[in-house]
């Protein structure tokens, strides 16, 4: 039986709006389960009602740094008290991106630390997203001090692996580790432990090649997977079995 995990999907996007059941049902025939991010709250919602219907899909609820400036004291009340629900298991998508700065910086810092104080009264893990930002990602985090959590689709140097593992960060590897020019996301990828190594779609971005360009799907994880086994030397399966410890441990799964 497969234990690929995908640790970071979009499945509630307009891009499944044609064939989301069909989808859903591949994936949980093709995967041992994945994760749904929320962006704000209402993709957070469409997260949830997911994971009713189908049981090997868990989900976080988070504002996204682009969404900083759209979202309501009320929407992140109400994003909050979804965390409570038994298939959630993380909070987040939250961080900063000051590549599109879709978002002011100081609103987009400012909502960072209230999600991370937040997760951090509720011990839960963070999934984090962290884009030309991690200056000020370590200036927040050492302030509000709390470590638990990925960096997903790390795109950090070298010295930031050091920096995130040093701080018992996960990091999280998608379809970019597969792409011809993207040697330091491999570098990174080589110094980051074995047991802080987490298996990741973006869906439906950035799918991975051969699949490059099309509609990115969570069971791709599988080229991902391969990819990640041949940089390490170890078999698809030792990887497979590797990634989805650390997903068991750092969100608690059942
Ligand atoms: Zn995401």
């Amino acid at each position: 039986m497969t234990l690929l995990f995908d640790t970071h999907s979009h499945l509630y996007d307009e891009k499944y709006d044609e064939d989301r059941e069909a989808v859903l049902t591949e994936c949980q025939e093709k995967l041992k389960g994945w994760i749904n991010v929320g962006a704000d709250l209402a993709s957070s919602i469409q997260c949830k009602d997911i994971s009713a219907k189908f049981p090997s899909s868990f989900f976080s609820s988070g504002v996204h740094p682009h969404d900083a400036k759209d979202h309501s004291m009320q929407d992140l009340e109400k994003v909050f008290e979804l965390l409570e629900h038994d298939q959630c298991i993380a909070s987040g998508e939250m961080g900063l991106d000051y590549f599109y700065d879709f978002s002011p910086r100081q609103l987009q810092q400012d909502l960072f630390k209230e999600q991370l104080k937040v997760a951090k009264e509720k011990n839960m893990p963070c999934i984090i997203h962290v884009r030309e930002a991690f200056e000020d990602f370590y200036k927040i985090i050492d302030e509000v001090g709390y470590y638990n959590g990925v960096i997903h689709c790390f795109t950090g140097t070298l010295h930031d692996a050091k920096e995130i593992i040093d701080r018992g960060f996960y990091a999280g590897f998608g379809g970019l580790i597969t792409f011809k020019k993207t040697q330091e996301i491999r570098d990174a990828f080589m110094v980051i432990p074995n047991d802080k190594i987490l298996l990741e779609t973006d869906s439906p971005y950035m799918a991975p090649t051969p699949k490059r360009g099309k509609r990115n799907l969570p069971y791709y994880v599988e080229y991902i997977n391969n990819k990640m086994a041949e940089l390490k030397e170890i078999t698809p399966d030792e990887m497979m079995t590797i990634t989805y410890q650390n997903a068991k441990t750092l969100f608690s799964l059942k």
